[in-house]
């Protein structure tokens, strides 16, 4: 089954927001077996977007088009889609109630153009919208498909893994299953390199997805049930297993480092305390966005200037003189102070150089020392990261997670 995602909007366009639905669909398209070749973004002009349509349907089997399911005149996918086909719009009365409830609730009189969002072209299978007013639809002729989903992400979201992914499953024929293995502290393409071989059997298929500092690796079986699509993808995860050893640190598509962090800290009953620098509070908000972080954390202090790390930390002078603040020495320190300070289990600490400036001893930007301390004594690592700040910064926050992950697992 070949797709094509459709964007509409001219907000896109004119570079107002990314495309950031575009870039789901096919993430999930690809999880699903689904093949793409395009996505096209048009204009809410009715002439353009019919037109791209039509030139969508002659290579696809199936076209998803997004955003223009609003009240407003310009909101009009769904009738360019009708007109496409032929179709005549009419009202879908589920969708009539469900809109009139949903404006009672926010409090907004039912004006008449939203009468509009419950028309559909003649035919259509109505996708519900639990999370706003539009409903999306599924258009199903002359062999082809085309399916309407609204342009909020939340939205879209929600309606793709409840109503399409399922019907594009359906479809399809095949039982699709995929697990996430979440790997931390090897490249991309170092990655790409230890796994080839097993990218070229086809089914069960294997792909990465980069975020900062780390991989996710799919498996994805294409099998007949449940039990065939287990068996074949049991083998694959012993031998990912085998190859990546502690570098996987989790499994799930919405699991993450802190998540795993967390978790194993309220296994073991401990605590853990923070002491950052150039992370200015990351390595804390992350784990405080973690549900349950106030059974294991402690507390955090964001020590920048060097009179900080000694005042609240007790590093020392001597420290500073001879080795800078960005030195394994302090870093060493500013973990074992936090933990002495807090008496939490657990002490880390962030210190390095995210730019533009490295130190004025020549020591280079992005050069980061990460330590964790614990009962069993302290380990610092020397990090060399390479971007702009933001991004040095989130990496350094992700490493630190980590090695106290890596830590935990001991
Ligand atoms: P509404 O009922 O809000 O009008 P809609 O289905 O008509 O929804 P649009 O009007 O196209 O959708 O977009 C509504 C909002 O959804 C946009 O302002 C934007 O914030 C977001 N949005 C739309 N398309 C996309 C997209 N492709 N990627 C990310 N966000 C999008
Ligand atoms: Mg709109």
């Amino acid at each position: 089954m070949i797709a094509e995602i459709l964007s509409v909007g001219t907000e896109l366009l004119m570079g107002q927001i990314a495309n950031t639905d575009a870039q789901y669909l096919s993430r999930r398209l690809q999880e699903l077996g689904v093949t793409l070749y395009r996505q096209t973004t048009v204009g809410d002009n009715p002439a353009r977007v019919k037109a791209a349509l039509g030139e969508a349907l002659a290579r696809a089997d199936i076209v998803i088009a997004t955003g223009g399911l609003g009240p407003t005149e310009d909101d009009l996918t769904k009738e360019m889609v009708g007109e496409f086909f032929g179709l005549d719009m009419v009202l879908d009365e589920a969708s009539l109630a469900h809109i009139e409830a949903f404006m009672r609730r926010v409090g907004h009189p039912m004006a008449e153009n939203n009468r509009k969002q419950a028309y559909f072209p003649r035919g259509a299978v109505v996708l519900p919208n639990r999370i706003g007013t539009a409903p999306g639809c599924i258009v199903e002729a002359e062999g082809k498909a085309v399916a309407v989903l609204p342009g909020p992400p939340w939205e879209l979201k929600d309606m793709f893994d409840r109503a399409l992914a399922p019907y594009l499953a359906r479809r399809s024929g095949a039982h699709l299953e995929s697990r996430f293995f979440r790997v931390f502290g090897i490249g991309e393409s170092r990655l790409e390199t230890m796994l080839k071989d097993l990218f070229h059997s086809g089914n069960p298929s294997l792909a990465l997805y980069c975020g900062p500092g780390e991989v996710m690796v799919r498996a994805t079986a294409r099998a007949k049930d449940a039990a065939e699509a287990a068996s074949m993808l049991a083998p694959l995860e012993a031998e990912l297993r085998r190859r990546l050893g502690s570098a996987i640190y989790g499994t799930g598509a919405d699991n993450s480092v802190e998540n795993v962090v967390v978790e194993r800290l309220r296994a073991r009953g401990e605590r853990v305390s923070v002491a950052e620098s150039l992370t200015g509070g990351l390595v804390a908000a992350r784990l405080v966005g973690i549900p349950g972080a106030s059974n294991v954390l402690d507390e955090a202090h964001v020590t920048y200037a060097d009179g900080a790390k000694r005042r609240v930390l007790g590093v020392r002078q001597e420290t500073l003189d001879r080795f800078t603040a960005v030195s394994e020495r302090c870093a060493r320190e500013m973990a074992e102070g936090v933990r002495r300070i807090s008496d939490a289990d657990w002490g880390v600490a962030t210190t390095g150089y995210a730019g533009p400036d490295g130190g004025a001893d020549g020591t280079p930007v992005g050069t980061v020392y990460i330590a964790v301390a614990g009962a069993a004594g302290t380990e610092v690592e020397e990090c060399h990261f390479r971007g702009e700040r933001d991004f040095i910064r989130t990496l350094a926050a992700s490493w630190a997670l980590n090695k106290l992950r890596l830590a935990l697992e001991r």
